[in-house]
């Protein structure tokens, strides 16, 4: 029978007897698991014109490493109208996955999300591969600021208030590498998954999107509201919101 035809509940279920038979699994997600707590994906956004330049720039040359050196004020006012929600909460996906990973069968969260509301669910293994709007850094003295602290020092640029030098967010930029050991950390878990869910996500952002490739699992799940890349090598495909599949699947008794 095609996955396509069969209607959320009785994919619902099918999940549901994965999900019970399995005690390995590990979640990898995207931008689509964090909508449903109202944050939208940032590259959907239209960006920003610089009048100093006199050009339009798109979300992807805003947020990239050449920006924040640079134009140091565009990259801010855009990183904190568009990737910043500081009182975005939790949706039923990742409220979800927390109570996996409390029952001892979820062992990872892996994640392009830097919103940092797997962990604000409750969950403790979350490797981060674009890092987290939750932490900052002063470029220079390397003092801790967390995301009220951050927003609320002065001026669109953000200042250490120990040594005056920019304050720049646990955030991987456009023209920055992923961080090795969330890499390695994140192609591990999935390696020794036995079940494998692929959520919110068109698996479109390379390299995050190869690392389905190390997984050996028999089973491959994708909850995602459109079709994927990855959706030939699924043995369950949900075309459905992924708050409404997982908190039906998990927290529906
Ligand atoms: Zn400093």
């Amino acid at each position: 029978m095609n996955n396509d035809k069969k209607n959320i509940d009785v994919a619902v279920d099918e999940l549901k007897k994965l999900i019970d038979t399995h005690n390995n699994i590990v979640f990898f997600g995207g931008a689509g698991v964090s909508t449903e707590s109202n944050i939208p994906d940032f590259r959907s956004s239209n960006g920003l014109f610089n009048e100093k330049l006199n050009r339009h720039f798109t979300p992807e040359q805003l947020v990239s490493h050449t920006f924040f050196v640079r134009y140091p004020e565009d990259f801010f006012k855009f990183y904190k109208d568009k990737l910043v929600y500081r009182d975005a909460k939790p949706n039923k996906a990742h409220i979800a996955l927390a109570e996996l990973e409390k029952q001892g069968k979820l062992k990872a969260v892996v994640t392009q999300n830097i919103d940092g509301l797997h962990q604000m669910a409750g969950n403790k293994t979350v490797y981060e591969l674009h890092g987290s709007v939750q932490r900052n850094f002063c470029t220079k003295c390397g003092k801790f600021f967390d995301l009220d602290e951050m927003m609320s020092l002065e001026g669109t640029v953000p200042k250490c208030d120990n040594c005056g030098a920019i304050v720049k967010p646990d955030v991987v930029l456009y023209e920055e590498g992923l961080d090795d050991e969330t890499v390695n950390n994140s192609i591990r878990a999935i390696a020794e998954a036995d079940l494998l869910i692929i959520g919110g996500t068109s698996l479109v952002v390379y390299p995050a999107a190869s690392f389905i490739n190390y997984y050996r699992g028999k089973d491959l799940v994708l909850i995602n509201k459109s079709e994927t890349s990855a959706d030939r090598m699924a043995t369950l495909k949900i075309n459905a919101p992924i708050g409404e599949v997982l908190g039906k699947a998990v927290l529906d008794k």
